[in-house]
């Protein structure tokens, strides 16, 4: 029997309720409901215009309608009278397939029949910045290598700690906060859980670190690379697969400790990693990150090539610790559903075909990657990114042709309307059009 959210808004005084969804692009859209009407929302869903958000979808559709997951309500930790909610979409009493969330929950179905849960962590890094977008917000945050830099961390306290205690209430089980590569950059570590759970709660995160920045009449920004000479944001994920206490890509024989099935699963990850990109990284702005110059503070910590290895951060693929990866290719403004349906999918491929990853690579990939010439690079840009997508058979068939065809469409479109006023070339300075299109992913 699923909660109640009216009775629910009563016992927590909830006086409105946001019912949300994030549409292809990862726009994260709502209409704002008084707890009154929400009987009926949880019954049929609010109502909206497919066509005016990024859905491949007509001005003369039916109306489509999102049904909120009650197991989703947060309380806005800033404002316990509104209520957050993450929702399915639905049209003529279906689920409306071509949407992200429905697309992860497809992908978590298939695991479900043979007992799997895959549980992942994502690392979400995000600038600091003026509301204007032209610098980053603390101007002596100038150090050359400013990682773990506890003044510039400590200049930011008092907003840290409202998203941390936030996180706290929430029962995230953050664990760390620190100052990132880049100046003005940070990242907040929470615990890992079950796919569903981390990317309703990836969704509310960059919501929630955005309007607390406006509160403090700063802007947060997780666009993929806002600052050429500076380290991007990168939106790294920890994989691991379950069946009920068991991890099954535990092996602690192993030399990384990782089992049979989870380098198959691997394998199944690097085979279809340039198909992935455009879904990880999913704007023009994405691949000045990719494969990017050296950065000021020396390295760029993103990958350039599709590769893996044990603790390693210049590889696609880090294997930190035994029973679990790090992939390292997702950025800031990856669809928090599409990053964790990509990995399910790509994942489910390389165990049923049994992918060979082949051997781990243990070399430093930013000073002897042109070495190995026989391994892949990842794309240059988003149009080779989606090129890639639309020959992925693996991908295809998990999402179905026409949803992958869905997206292709929305995205060739954008890359259309951005060469008619602009080019791209990671030479060049970033383009406005960027900074105006991707700064607020
Ligand atoms: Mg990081």
């Amino acid at each position: 029997m699923a909660k109640d959210l009216s009775k629910i808004a009563k016992q927590k005084k909830i006086k409105y309720f946001l019912i949300s969804f994030v549409d292809l692009f990862g726009v994260l859209r709502s209409k704002l409901v008084p707890a009154e009407a929400i009987k009926e929302m949880q019954k049929n869903g609010a109502g909206f215009a497919g066509f005016a958000t990024w859905l491949d979808m007509s001005p003369a559709d039916t109306d489509m309608f999102a049904i909120p997951d009650p197991e989703s309500l947060i309380q806005l930790p800033w404002k316990k009278e509104i209520g957050w909610l993450a929702s399915d979409l639905w049209m003529n009493g279906k689920p409306v397939e071509a949407s992200p969330r429905v697309m992860l929950k497809n992908q978590i179905k298939k695991l479900s029949k043979d007992n799997m849960v895959i549980k992942s962590g994502v690392e979400c890094e995000f600038f600091l910045i003026n509301p204007e977008g032209t610098a980053i917000a603390d101007s002596r945050d100038t150090q050359s290598k400013p990682c773990y830099d506890q003044s510039a961390l400590m200049r930011q306290y008092d907003l840290i700690k409202e998203i941390c205690d936030s996180m706290l209430k929430m029962g995230w089980g953050p664990y760390q906060n620190d100052h990132e590569d880049a100046n003005g950059q940070f990242e907040m570590n929470w615990n890992y859980t079950d796919s569903l759970n981390t990317a309703d709660r990836h969704v509310f995160f960059k919501f929630m670190v955005k309007t607390i920045a406006e509160k403090n009449n700063l802007r947060a920004t997780f666009m993929p690379k806002p600052f050429e000479n500076l380290t991007g944001n990168g939106c790294h994920a920890h994989i691991s697969l379950w069946r009920n206490d068991k991890n099954l890509f535990l092996d602690k024989g192993d030399k990384l400790g990782l089992t049979r099935l989870a380098y198959n699963f691997l394998g199944g990850v690097l085979n279809s990693a340039e198909a992935l990109s455009a879904f990880f990284n999913p704007t023009i702005n994405s691949y000045r990150r990719i494969d990017a110059p050296t950065t000021m503070s020396g390295a760029t910590w993103s990958p350039s090539k599709i590769s893996y290895t044990g603790n390693n951060r210049t590889h696609m693929i880090r294997v930190p610790d035994s029973g679990r990866f790090e992939l390292r290719l997702m950025d800031g403004s990856a669809n928090p559903y599409l990053l964790q349906a990509g990995i399910i999918a790509a994942g489910i491929d390389g165990m049923k075909k049994k992918r060979d990853p082949g051997q781990p690579l243990f070399v430093n990939m930013y000073t002897d990657g042109d070495n190995y010439p026989n391994i892949k690079k990842l794309p240059s840009d988003l149009e080779e990114a989606l090129e890639n997508l639309s020959n992925n058979e693996v991908l295809l068939s998990a999402f179905g042709e026409k949803n992958i065809t869905s997206y292709l469409k929305l995205k060739e479109k954008e890359i259309k309307y951005f060469n008619n006023k602009d080019k791209f070339s990671k030479k060049d300075p970033i383009t406005v059009w960027e900074k105006l299109n991707t700064l607020d992913c």
